[in-house]
């Protein structure tokens, strides 16, 4: 752990994840009140609280940023607890993973840290059936990315390959549809957290570039920046919907030397 900088720019070590809860789909996520599909059963933390704040003041001491895996608002509410004892989340840019139910406390605490956000909006298809667990009054808490936003979190998007697709642009499908097409019910109660193909790129690119410490280095095409791009096959501002997921990369160039296809 005590080297950062590998030396040629590939690899870099930010910080560590540490895998707090567990998640929704095996009921193991912990929630500050029970599952509506299992009413004895409020999930759980994977650790005392006691061990997680240990491994926390060790990572934030040693300057590494911390990526801490929380998906029950009960677990959230503990990390964003160790983030504001150590001082706020903005050095490091110590990060929530997931973050999959918020309350509205919750969102109120991380928008006034400023406190980086790792979301997958592809969880929003992938579990469709998610109100069975959470019931329907805590739907609205369920990945409510537009609200974090306009919070004052800093969200960016992963994809969480290889539990999720690794095709990034099913991710950006995911985000901008919420399960549109495929009948999800969540959709019926936060048709308002969809974003547009802009803001879902803009996340996917600048806003994950933010939470990798590296905003002055990629996610514009701009003097100074590496020429880190893609080509694609049709404009993602100009496609139907449907057809964000079938976006095909057509040359990817890394640093400005064009890495695919290769030559
Ligand atoms: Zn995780």
């Amino acid at each position: 752990m005590g080297c950062r900088e590998t030396g040629h720019g590939y690899l870099r070590i930010n910080g560590i994840k540490v895998i707090a809860d567990g998640s929704l789909g095996a009921r193991t996520a912990w929630l500050s009140r029970p599952y509506n599909d299992e009413p004895g059963n409020s999930g759980r933390l994977n650790y005392d609280k006691d061990t997680l704040l240990r491994i926390a003041r060790e990572s934030d001491e040693a300057g590494l940023q911390l990526a801490i895996h929380g998906i029950g608002d009960a677990t959230i509410d503990l990390i964003l607890g160790i983030y504001e004892g150590l001082g706020g989340a903005s050095r490091l840019r110590h990060r929530i993973e997931h973050a999959s139910v918020l309350r509205e406390d919750l969102i109120r605490r991380i928008g006034r840290l400023g406190a980086a956000v790792a979301v997958q909006p592809h969880f929003v298809v992938s579990d469709w059936w998610v109100i069975d667990r959470v019931g329907v009054e805590r739907a609205r808490y369920v990945y409510p990315f537009r609200t974090l936003v306009n919070a004052g979190a800093r969200v960016g998007f992963s994809t969480d390959a290889p539990v999720e697709p690794l095709n990034p642009f099913e991710t950006v499908y995911a985000a901008v549809t919420r399960g549109r097409y495929e009948n999800i019910e969540l959709l019926r109660y936060t048709e308002n957290e969809t974003l547009s193909v802009r803001e879902a790129l803009h996340l996917y690119t600048c806003g994950s570039a933010y939470l990798l410490h590296e905003e002055n280095h990629v996610c514009r095409l701009e003097p100074g920046y590496l020429a880190d791009f893609i080509v694609l096959d049709k404009d993602p501002l100009g496609v139907d919907d449907r057809e964000l997921r079938e976006m095909k990369v057509l040359e990817t160039y890394v640093g400005g030397v064009r890495v695919y296809p290769a030559d």
